[in-house]
């Protein structure tokens, strides 16, 4: 799955730009000129990382990283700022406002896609075609094949997506609306009882190779991939 990358900028020509690279480099590419525009992208789909730029009409690209970080479904999604301004003063308020990253305009389109890629392998490490091993799973996103004890487990690529997620966030708990975020790109559209059903095929999916067990559910949460006291009878 390629990530879905918003691109917040008001100058036509800089966000063409923008894009024509992001979407050069085999990403999904949104694109908003100003805070409520982003917002309205924002909605109906979580992008993966925003690029930002920092003068915008209305409110400013700093205002928008601080209402990005206060808000809860937002709060994780990376920030690269923009900005014609290199003064170091404005290059920490930039990071401060809750940005990742920092780029000062003009930038070459190989550095910034260097900065993205960097970006998006710290905060989202499902985006990555690195092979994950946990629990006695190995899945390599590249090939697109997961195995386990010598044995290729089939299952269609949103069970693969799903189990991508959970092998690169072990042991935490995530919520169904977590899940749709992270997985589907999406809150807005989908049920949360599809979860549920993509669980009950990811785990037969895994039951020959014994590693359904891998994938639980917590109670009145959500559901955990945990590597952890796991029985090998
Ligand atoms: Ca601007």
């Amino acid at each position: 799955m390629s990530a879905t990358i918003l691109i917040v900028e008001d100058e036509p020509a800089i966000q063409e730009l923008l894009a024509f690279n992001v979407v050069q480099a085999g990403f999904q590419a949104m694109r908003a000129e100003d805070a409520e525009g982003a917002w309205r992208h924002i909605h109906s789909h979580l992008p993966d990382l925003i690029l930002l730029d920092w003068m915008l009409p209305g409110i400013s690209g700093v205002a928008l990283a601080k209402q990005l970080r206060a808000d809860a479904r937002t709060k994780d999604v990376p920030i690269i700022m923009l900005t014609a301004r290199s003064d170091e003063r404005d290059k920490i308020s930039g990071l401060e406002s809750g940005a990742d990253d920092y780029i000062t305009k003009p930038f070459s389109p190989r550095e910034l896609m260097a900065r993205i890629r960097a970006v998006l392998r710290r905060h989202v490490p499902q985006m990555s075609d690195e092979t994950v091993a946990s629990g006695g799973l190995e899945l390599s996103p590249s090939k697109h094949r997961a195995s386990a004890k010598g044995i290729i487990i089939e299952m269609g690529p949103t069970e693969f997506r799903l189990l991508h997620f959970f092998m690169t966030h072990a042991e935490r708990v995530h919520s169904r609306s977590q899940l749709l975020d992270q997985v589907w790109g999406t809150q807005a559209f989908v049920e949360e009882r599809t979860v549920d059903v993509h669980i009950r095929r990811l785990r037969a999916a895994l039951e020959p190779t014994g590693m359904d067990s891998l994938i639980q559910t917590v109670r009145g949460s959500g559901y955990r991939f945990s590597a952890i006291n796991q029985r090998f009878d």
